[in-house]
């Protein structure tokens, strides 16, 4: 299976979770969404750091896209969410099936502060529309475990979700509508 990954703290559970489950899994590294391109920067290098320390494949898309993400939200900003999943599950399901990958999930499940149910809702429409199994579990109520994980590998750890309205919303305490 292939996992899209968002951060190294949410991905340490989430890839121990499939790994039980016997699945063999591989992660798949394609943010966009994360602005400025240093901080996208420092957190993909967290990621290659806990792939080191966890032993699993990391395949990084070599597209960044801000640009193509900025035209798709722009307009839209109060409901960028949606179209921010979209973008970033639809290439996760075409990576895995051109690499010949079973289903796809993301690491996006683990968190309480996303949109739980858009992302099921979205990962489900891709799976029907790309003929790919996309796997399913509320792993929420693990998300405390997860970064208990990756406390002792000391990885870089963000402060918000990842696009320059989150950055906003963090720092002015707004909510963008
Ligand atoms: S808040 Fe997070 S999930 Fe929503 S658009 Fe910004 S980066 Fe994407």
């Amino acid at each position: 299976m292939l996992v899209h990954v968002c951060c190294a703290h949410c991905a340490a559970y989430t890839i121990n979770h499939w790994r039980e489950q016997r699945y063999d899994v591989s992660a798949f590294w394609y943010n966009p969404n994360i602005h400025p391109y240093t901080e996208h920067e420092r957190r993909l290098e967290a990621m290659k750091a806990l792939a080191g320390q966890l032993d699993f494949p990391l395949i990084v898309s070599e597209d960044y896209e801000m640009v193509d993400y900025f035209r798709r939200v722009v307009g839209h900003e109060g409901e960028r969410c949606r179209y921010c999943f979209q973008m970033r599950l639809s290439r996760t399901a075409q990576v895995a099936r051109e690499r010949d990958f079973g289903a796809f999930t993301t690491t996006l499940l683990i968190s309480p502060h996303q949109k739980h149910e858009l992302i099921h809702e979205i990962g489900t429409g891709i799976a029907e529309e790309m003929d790919i199994e996309f796997l399913y579990a509320d792993l929420r109520k693990r998300y405390s475990d997860s970064r208990r994980l990756t406390k002792p590998l000391e990885l870089y750890r963000q402060q918000y979700c990842g696009c320059v309205y989150s950055e906003w919303e963090r720092y002015a305490n707004i909510k963008i509508e």
